[in-house]
């Protein structure tokens, strides 16, 4: 199995509350709830009963912007 399946995943950020989007490279029920490193290079911790919105006013610019 050398496909690669690329995951997003909502994750908040602890001090600001903004939500980042992140790269999932392992199965969910791994990070779900552990702290990963944002798209943007922030560290949140992982809630996937959020979905990534990057239209959403609560979102990581800076994750927005590299996503798409
Ligand atoms: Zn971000």
């Amino acid at each position: 199995m050398s496909e690669l399946v690329l995951t997003l995943a909502a994750a908040q950020g602890r001090s600001t509350g903004i939500w980042h989007a992140v790269e999932l490279h392992r199965s969910p029920s791994e990070v779900d709830g552990a702290c990963e490193v944002a798209v943007c290079g922030a560290l949140a911790r992982v809630d996937l009963d959020t979905v990534w919105d990057g239209a959403d006013e609560d979102s990581c610019e800076a994750c927005a912007d590299l996503l798409y």
